[in-house]
């Protein structure tokens, strides 16, 4: 199994390099980003609570995401391997991860994290706002606060993912196909 952990802030491009690496790479791609806004469409429980949090660019508890990214993992039993996108973003979630995938008897391959400039960052997330229809991204001050959280309980994750020398990092700036190819030389290397 190859299991891929893309990492970086919001904006960095993590969605976008997801889809091309799930083809390529035959793998299932769980963005719990898309997950909650999926709830929060269809108006479930989990949906409207995770959406309190996610209007102000704050992150959803623990105990819900780690909860929602199990029942995932375990509804697709014959996977290849998976992308995990926007996951994990705290260190609980990162042990839950490992245990989860060690109860499989498998785990992370490689964790490739985006470097993107945080300007840069700023003025993608405004542009997506103007037609993703996402309030989180329509809000300089809510996406500033994202970046926020992200330097502050995320980014040490990638020295969770150093000590197990998974750790790659990518340039993010550049067209979506280079960018693509820096990400599939790690791996190829990686696996
Ligand atoms: P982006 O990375 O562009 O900010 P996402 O779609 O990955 O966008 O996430 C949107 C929001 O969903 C986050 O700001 C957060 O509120 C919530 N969210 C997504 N993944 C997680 C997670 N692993 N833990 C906690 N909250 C999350």
């Amino acid at each position: 199994m190859i299991n891929i952990v893309i990492f970086g802030p919001p904006g960095a491009g993590k969605g976008t390099q997801s889809e091309k690496l799930l083809e390529k790479y035959s793998l299932v791609h769980i963005s719990t980003g898309d997950l909650f806004r999926a709830n929060i469409k269809g108006e479930t429980k989990l949906g409207l609570r995770a959406k309190a949090f996610m209007d102000k660019g704050e992150l959803v508890p623990d105990s819900v995401t780690i909860d929602m990214l199990r029942a995932k993992v375990e509804e697709n039993p014959n996977a290849q391997g998976f992308i995990f996108d926007g996951f994990p973003r705290t260190t609980p979630q990162a042990d839950a991860l490992d245990t989860l995938l060690a109860s499989l008897s498998t785990s992370i391959s490689a964790c490739l994290s985006l470097q993107v400039p945080d300007e840069e960052l700023v003025a993608r997330l405004l542009n997506r706002g103007k037609t993703s229809g996402r309030a989180d991204d329509a809000d300089e001050t809510v996406i500033r606060n994202r970046l926020a959280v992200y330097m502050r309980e995320t980014s040490p994750l990638k020295d969770f993912y150093k000590q197990q020398a998974k750790l790659k990092e990518i340039h993010g700036v550049g067209t979506v196909d280079e960018i693509f190819g820096r990400l599939c030389t790690a791996i190829d290397k990686h696996s």
